[in-house]
């Protein structure tokens, strides 16, 4: 097996750690359109931001200038505990696909929450706690995001509300467990706790509940609780800001060994993790410093940037929340009921989806029985059991490798492999079992979809 002179595991010290975020937004010349208000579509402004999201997040939010946010202390320290990831070289899949490329994967599956939504939940409640609030309130589907921000809830004092997706509350019990373990209050969405929750129902009786109804839920309670703030663990900017800890740790690991990616590969859900991952990169690209393919891979059942539409959109189906121009795919748009693999939210970050308009990057999206056979060629020969949503970029790196096996090119890709897949297992159960097919919108679907897009003008 080659193994040149560059270690499995690139691990930075302590000090090696950066120290702030970096936003991308700062050096973007178009820069991501702003959320407007759905009642004036005018900009929403911090004061009309400040009864949802914490002061300063909302200041993160609105701050497409300032290019490096420095990490707070007591972010950072608790960054320690779970950080800095590994940077991995996949020697063993190299050998398996018989490939000259070399194959990389920043790792940000070593937490409890098995995922890298650690890295904003903590940001987000250190915010909260440092303006004195009581507790936050969020939605979540499978569990990642509401796992991670109970952990981040905890370890601040805050008491933390989760609306989770009432078929995700039923199917998936232990993630719900966890995120009691930690001291949430976990409530199965739509409910009869809201009145947003009352009007699906009545509107839905035995609705299963979407991720848009869920956060709908979680806003009104929000901003009708003394106390309370709302918080999100994707697409907004200052997600994709805190998240830019996993791109600047790979490029700080790959400079140490003077190594020069040529592609970039992440998958992409609202935008969080691959935003996080490229940041530092695309910086460089826009800049003319270097050139690099960078790839957002989605689900085919879920395809908000290769099938989407460039526009103006509601980020919730209880259209309560602002305004953001993305690509979309309406906001009552819901995955096919046998979609197993997470990324199932209707629009994309809007940083994310400014970028791809100008061509900056390239989107691909792959059906999901191909996804889980590219994890299992992947569990088997590296040895970590990868979530299916992380498994969408393995698919891809492993069909970019297989092409630099059939030109003998020798390129570098790097891949963000983002979590575990140990609460998945019914979803592997099902593509062991065959059971699992790839559901594709038709273009008719779509079109109706998007007919529900609010008029801007
Ligand atoms: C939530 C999640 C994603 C997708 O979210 P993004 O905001 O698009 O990064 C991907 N992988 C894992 C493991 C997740 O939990």
């Amino acid at each position: 097996m080659k193994t040149e002179n560059i270690p499995y595991k690139i691990y930075l010290n302590e000090d090696e750690m950066p120290k702030a975020w970096y936003n991308l937004r700062a050096d973007m010349k178009n820069k991501p359109a702003p959320l407007l208000n759905p009642a004036t579509h005018k900009p929403m402004t911090a004061e009309e931001l400040a009864p949802v999201f914490c002061d300063d997040l909302v200041a993160q939010e609105l701050d497409d200038k300032t290019a490096y946010f420095p990490i707070p202390e007591e972010i950072f320290n608790f960054y320690k505990m779970f950080r800095p990831s590994p940077l991995v070289r996949a020697y063993c899949l190299e050998e398996k696909l018989k490939t000259p490329a070399k194959i990389y994967y920043k790792f940000e599956g070593n937490n409890t929450s098995g995922s890298h939504k650690l890295n904003s939940a903590i940001a987000q409640a250190y915010y909260a706690k440092k303006q004195g609030l009581k507790g936050v309130t969020t939605e979540t589907g499978a569990g990642q995001w509401g796992t991670a921000l109970s952990m981040a809830c905890s370890y601040f004092g805050l008491d933390c509300k989760v609306y989770m997706v009432k078929v995700s509350y039923e199917q998936k019990p232990f993630r719900r467990e966890v995120m009691r373990t930690y001291g949430a209050n976990v409530t199965p969405s739509p409910s009869e706790t809201t009145n947003i929750g009352k009007k699906i129902l009545a509107e839905h009786p035995g609705t299963t509940g979407s991720l848009g109804c869920a956060i709908s839920e979680a806003v009104e309670v929000a901003t009708t609780t003394p106390g309370y703030r709302y918080v999100l663990g994707s697409v907004l900017n200052q997600v994709l800001l805190h998240q830019s800890i996993i791109g600047l740790e790979t490029e700080a690991a790959l400079k140490k060994y003077n190594i020069k990616p040529d592609i970039i590969i992440g998958c992409a859900g609202g935008g969080s993790n691959l935003g996080g991952l490229i940041a530092p990169f695309m910086r460089d690209k826009i800049k003319g410093l270097a050139d690099y393919r960078i790839i957002a891979v989605e689900p085919a059942s879920c395809p908000s940037l290769t099938r989407g539409t460039y526009a103006y959109d509601f980020c919730d189906t209880g259209m309560v929340c602002p305004l953001a121009k993305m690509y979309t795919l309406g906001s009552g748009y819901i995955p096919a009921p046998n979609h197993a693999g997470g990324l199932r939210y209707h629009g994309m970050s809007s940083t994310l989806s400014q970028l791809y308009d100008d061509k900056l990057m390239e989107a691909v999206s792959v059906p999901q029985t191909e996804v889980f056979a590219a994890a299992e060629q992947f569990a088997r020969v590296e040895g970590i059991l990868p979530a299916p949503e992380s498994s969408h970029a393995i698919k891809v790196a492993i069909d970019e490798a297989i092409k630099c096996r059939e030109t003998g090119e020798e390129k570098t890709i790097v891949f963000g492999l983002t979590g575990t897949g140990y609460f998945d297992m019914v979803a592997y159960e099902k593509f062991h079992d065959g059971k699992m097919d790839d559901y594709i919108p038709s273009d008719e679907e779509l079109q109706k979809s998007f007919a529900t897009l609010p008029k801007i003008d």
